[in-house]
């Protein structure tokens, strides 16, 4: 039987896109023949930035990984995997603190789609502790996060505040 391809999912808020949410892209590029990552569009979930921004910005920072497609969506995960013929969610996971609500969103997932695996990546050790949240506090308070984000983002941080 031949291969099936393996399109991925890797969604996110991306509130902004760090070197955590990048660490992981680039993990998940390289084990799947296509990758989308999507913006979840989650109008009850406070954000700083736009969902045409954080899309903007996670388009700039992966143009360095070839037909990566970064779109946005609404409503449920496994409505848009769906959709654009996806067969595999990748998440990250970082301290322990992910792994409960990882877990459990993973099995309802399934549970709704069982046309899709959840596959969980860690990242760089260095990114363990890297948050949007984070970054977001360190900025604002005028810190200093371009160890932690790319350009683009900093910049656009240094926009925000
Ligand atoms: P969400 O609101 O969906 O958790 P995030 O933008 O916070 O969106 O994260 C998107 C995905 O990226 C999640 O799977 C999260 O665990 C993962 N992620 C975020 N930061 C990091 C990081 N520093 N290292 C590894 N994975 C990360």
């Amino acid at each position: 039987m031949a291969n099936k391809k393996m399109v991925a999912l890797y969604p996110g808020s991306f509130d902004p896109v760090t070197n955590g949410h990048l660490d992981i892209a680039e993990r998940a590029f390289r084990i799947c023949d296509e990758l989308h990552i999507a913006v979840v569009a989650n109008p009850s979930k406070s954000s700083l930035f736009s969902v045409e921004e954080r899309v903007e910005l996670l388009k700039q920072t992966t143009k360095h990984l070839p037909k990566v497609n970064v779109t946005s969506f609404n409503g449920l995960l496994v409505d848009y995997a769906r959709q654009i013929g996806a067969n595999l969610i990748f998440r990250g996971l970082r301290a322990v603190s992910d792994f409960e609500y990882e877990f459990q969103m993973a099995l309802i997932n399934r549970n709704l789609y069982d046309g899709i695996e959840v596959v969980f990546l860690v990242p760089n050790e260095k990114f363990i502790f890297l948050s949007s949240s984070s970054i977001k506090e360190v900025a604002k308070l005028g810190g200093d996060v371009s160890g932690f984000v790319p350009p683009e983002v900093e910049k656009a941080l240094r926009r925000a505040f």
